[in-house]
């Protein structure tokens, strides 16, 4: 702990991809910054994630635009210490000022003068300006139906590693996004009796006509949508990179031996109730999965592309018993189930930041990352922006869309009326370095 205070002009916190796009766009400007992260470059990626989880598209696509994934196949996915290790490399090459090992406890805007003072566990800090990049899934989220249960091994995905971490007998999976689906999978294939509860989702095709879904989500338009279809806001997208990446498909999970079950409505005790959904879900996500092949073929046909047709891609598994007859209920018990991970989401958590930029519920108020509060800045939400904002390739641009607010603030602030810009002139005639002195040194040439 220093007793100093240090001045820079802008200050981000948090160095995950979000950090690190966000340092190269304010060094592309000229903006003098400062990158704080507690643990790591791109901790979450290296401790965050489950032991065999794989980017969810492939590396031409889930990366940065300076930089190539030289060791795989464009068409592979990167395993999460290679995506670790590529921003940790990307860092690297634009020179990133990076503070490691410097947790931000708090974030308070000056009373009567410009600015904030952030203080961490290495000192205080005074920034003109503060991007918060600390992540979209910062506290993992139990729901409170979760039993309290002194026999039953209940965590959150966030903490899953690998099958050998688990008790002997089977597991119950509450959700099936892209992690409660590879969670399932893995666990299923490793010789557990797996329960997957299923709820609303969107499942789109691995590939299709020889493009991955990123390709045809990109050409399409739908990762830069501004706004979810009304009623989708919240339903999870379930994909898969593992394996050399597959279309998600309930049913051959069902043929495979998971147990498919609705969405998991109340525990009494170890019985378990759902909800009678489960159908409907997997008919919507069906309708999703199709729509997409529809507006792929339509995409086609219109540009008059040379792509292999795949009427194979249509064809529908019979439904599996489990969603013909599905369970009402289960006793976890009864059934040999000790284990319910919950693979329920994420939420966000700014105790920590002392500023009036939320609404009622909590939530940051924003255009683009551009707070209401003026000065601060979010980076790396989900729909920050637009669909990808929250995925490698699109906070990349969302980086960039806030340096240049931030340069154009600059500009503003930096202007001076015919008395100011004489009484400088007189000033730096007579101490040229004077405005310098408000900087404190960090490096330039790397990370710190
Ligand atoms: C299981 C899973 C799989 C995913 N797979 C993909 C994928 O394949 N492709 C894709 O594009 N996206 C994927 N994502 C989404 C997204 O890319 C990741 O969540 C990514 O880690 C988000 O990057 P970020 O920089 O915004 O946040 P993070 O990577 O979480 O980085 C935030 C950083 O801020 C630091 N921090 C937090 N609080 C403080 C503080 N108070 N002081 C200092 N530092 C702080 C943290 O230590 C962390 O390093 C996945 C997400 C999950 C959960």
């Amino acid at each position: 702990m220093t007793a100093e205070t240090t001045s820079i002009d802008t200050l981000v916190i948090g160095a995950g991809q979000a950090g690190v796009a966000m340092s190269e766009h304010l060094s592309n400007a000229g903006v003098p910054h400062l990158v704080l992260e507690r643990n790591r470059i791109a901790e979450s990626w290296r401790t965050g994630r489950w032991d065999s989880l794989v980017a969810n598209g492939p590396a031409w696509h889930d990366r940065f635009p300076g930089m190539v994934f030289d060791d795989l196949d464009p068409d592979a996915f990167a395993a999460k210490d290679r995506v670790a290790a590529y921003f940790e490399a990307y860092a690297r090459q634009i020179a990133a000022p990076i503070r490691t090992g410097v947790t931000v406890s708090r974030v308070e805007r000056h009373q009567g003068r410009a600015g904030f003072t952030v203080e961490t566990d290495q000192g205080v800090f005074e920034a003109s300006r503060v991007v918060v990049a600390t992540g979209p899934f910062q506290r993992p989220v139990i729901p409170p139906i979760a039993p309290k249960s002194e026999t039953l091994v209940q965590m959150h995905s966030a903490d899953y590693r690998n099958p050998e971490q688990l008790p002997e007998g089977g597991v119950l999976v509450v959700g099936a996004g892209s992690s409660g689906v590879q969670i399932a999978e893995e666990l299923q294939r490793a010789g557990k009796k797996v329960y997957l509860s299923v709820g609303p989702h969107d499942r789109p095709p691995r590939s299709y006509r020889g493009r991955d879904f990123c390709w045809w989500l990109g050409v399409l338009g739908e990762w830069d949508a501004e706004v979810a279809r009304p009623g989708r806001e919240h339903v999870t997208i379930a994909v898969s990179g593992a394996r050399g990446g597959h279309t998600v498909d309930f049913r051959r999970l069902a043929q495979q031996g998971i147990t498919l079950v609705g969405v998991t409505e109340a525990f009494d005790g170890e019985q378990v109730t759902f909800k009678p959904d489960l159908a409907l879900n997997l008919a919507r996500g069906d309708d999703n999965y199709l729509s997409l092949l529809n507006a792929a073929d339509a995409y086609i046909a219109r540009n008059g592309l040379d792509l292999p047709e795949e009427p194979a891609a249509r064809d529908v598994l019979p439904d599996p018993d489990c969603v013909t007859h599905p369970l009402k209920t289960l006793d976890l018990r009864a059934a040999g189930v000790g284990t319910v991970i919950w693979a329920t989401g994420y939420e966000v958590d700014y105790r920590w930041l002392n500023v009036d930029a939320f609404d009622a519920n909590g939530k940051p108020r924003h255009q683009r990352g551009v707070s209401k509060e003026p000065g601060v800045y979010f980076l790396g939400l989900p729909w920050l922006s637009r669909r990808g904002s929250a995925f490698i390739w699109g906070v990349w641009h969302d980086a960039k869309h806030i340096a240049d607010h931030i340069v154009t603030q600059r500009k503003y602030l930096a202007y001076q009326g015919a008395d100011e810009r004489n009484a400088a002139a007189g000033t730096s005639r007579r101490d040229a370095t004077a405005d310098d002195s408000r900087i404190h040194p960090v490096s330039e040439t790397g990370v710190l």
